[in-house]
């Protein structure tokens, strides 16, 4: 049996990226009274027009350990160590860029990896746009993403299984390929028991890929 490889994004994901922003910039008077659920854009800027700037958010992403500080997602950080500790092979995707850092990008990620604990195979840092390429040439069998748009330019490789986590920023992602699925958090505690809750699982995983997949083929 081939062994499963996996995918996970990092902000929005494993890292409640977008909550802490949100919070850090009330902190600095902007957003007062906004909600993490009325952010309709993964682009947090452009969730109230003219609320604020790209520069405010730069601007907190280079204070001093803001990264650092993003708290995990528990239920996905448990998920990550389960599926690691039954053999899938677990690669971290993100699109985290070099001038969104004050310090090196790879080393503040790494450190936040170790320190919530998460055993990964590889830390790949490719751009939203590339992560479908990423997907096939790694043949990656499923990706966890919170971006709608790059959810599902990999679905669109119909050979990687595509999971969108349900947030407040891609609720009007719409698609025909089934190998999107949207689903909330709660949705991950079924994904993980199902797919990985015994070891014939992960051939079911495989089947159900291929045998949606051979549909549009
Ligand atoms: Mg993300």
């Amino acid at each position: 049996m081939d062994k499963l490889q996996g995918g996970f994004d990092l902000d929005g994901v494993l890292a409640l990226t977008q909550q802490s922003l949100l919070k850090e910039l009330q902190t600095r008077g902007f957003y007062i009274g906004r909600k993490f659920e009325d952010v309709r854009t993964w682009e947090i800027e452009k969730a109230f027009p003219g609320e604020i700037t790209v520069k405010n958010v730069m601007d907190v992403f280079h204070t001093p350990k803001f990264w650092e500080r993003i708290e995990a997602c528990p239920f996905l950080l448990a998920g990550a160590k389960n599926v690691s500790e039954k053999g899938v092979e677990l690669h971290i995707v993100t699109a985290r860029a070099p001038n969104e850092f004050i310090g090196n990008v790879e080393t503040i990620t790494r450190k936040w990896l170790w320190y919530n604990g998460i055993v990964y195979n590889k830390l790949a840092f490719v751009k939203a746009s590339d992560k479908h390429k990423y997907c096939v040439e790694k043949k990656l069998d499923f990706f966890i993403e919170d971006r709608g748009d790059t959810a599902i330019s990999i679905s669109n490789t119909l050979s990687c299984c595509s999971y969108l986590i349900d947030t407040p920023y891609n609720k009007n992602t719409t698609t025909y390929f089934p190998l999107v699925v949207r689903k909330s958090r709660v949705y991950f505690q079924d994904f993980y028991r199902k797919h990985y809750g015994d070891k014939n699982c992960y051939t079911e995983a495989k089947y159900e890929a291929r045998n949606t997949a051979s549909h549009y083929e």
